[in-house]
């Protein structure tokens, strides 16, 4: 369904992201594992598009240099260079790391953004929907989002990618910074989405202890390369895998 190929990307003559292929299945949950500056975010810029949004920027502002290279099929059809806007219409919908809601819109005003390409039924249904999985949200749909504690900013981030209607839903480290209570909570609901709505999903997280049990198939990434890739229980089993990302 999802096919990347070969991406790399060079910041100047700084190589973040070092030939890495990764695959998504129909309903599949993809663990994407790496510590700080291991090249998650720009993996997750690679597979929305939104790299090319800031290459083009950094081009208009006479900054630095972006060199994009690769191939993404998406449902047998190459988007590798196609804008964000027309993959998140395909369906490609990227929730990005520090969650990036509107602090000064009420819940339900981010939510109403998320769901512009949405048709009008189904974005109350959708709306039904982010109430059903994060019941947190159910009684702060007035509250301003910058009110909201991180966990649910977190909760509105994801509710708000789910508006617009993802076939293939990105998650850049949404455990960040959240207590291991929450995590765990979050966790649950990111496998309840799959479950309940068939939508695939790519997570990224540098620390997997939280997210392995909901993955199918994971990719650890080390300096911008994907060095180790396997199941759950391939990765479960592998001892640098767990020295690295369990903390034990
Ligand atoms: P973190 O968990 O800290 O967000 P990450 O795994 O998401 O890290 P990236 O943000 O993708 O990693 O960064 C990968 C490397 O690319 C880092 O060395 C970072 O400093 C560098 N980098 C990221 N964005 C840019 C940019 N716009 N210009 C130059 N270098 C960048």
């Amino acid at each position: 369904m999802f096919e990347a190929t070969g991406l790399m990307v060079f910041y100047e003559n700084m190589l973040a992201l070092n030939n890495v292929s990764l695959n998504c299945d129909r309903n599949k949950i993809i663990g994407v594992f790496g510590a700080n500056s291991a090249g998650k975010s720009t993996l997750m810029y690679c597979l929305s598009g939104i790299v090319l949004d800031i290459r083009k920027k950094e081009e208009m502002a006479g900054g630095e240099r972006i060199t994009i290279r690769g191939k993404i099929l998406f449902e047998g059809k190459d988007v590798m260079w196609e804008k964000p806007a027309n993959r998140a219409k395909a369906g490609i919908i990227l929730c990005p790391e520090r969650r990036r809601i509107f602090p000064e819109s009420t819940v339900l005003e981010n939510l109403r953004i998320g769901g512009y390409l949405a048709t009008a039924q189904q974005a109350k249904d959708t709306l039904d929907y982010v109430m059903e999985i994060f019941p947190a949200l159910k009684r702060l749909t007035n509250r301003l989002g910058g009110f909201l504690s991180g966990g649910e900013q977190q909760m509105l981030a994801i509710g708000r990618s789910l508006m617009a209607q993802p076939r293939l839903l990105l998650l850049d480290e949404p455990l960040l910074g959240l207590s291991p209570a929450i995590q765990y909570l979050l966790a649950k609901s990111i496998k309840n989405i799959r479950d309940q709505r068939g939508t695939s999903i790519i997570v990224s997280e540098q620390y997997a202890r939280p997210i392995m049990p909901i993955i199918d198939y994971g990719y650890i990434l080390e300096n911008g390369a994907a060095v180790v890739e396997g199941t759950k229980s391939e990765l479960m089993d592998n001892p640098d895998v767990k020295a690295a990302y369990f903390g034990t």
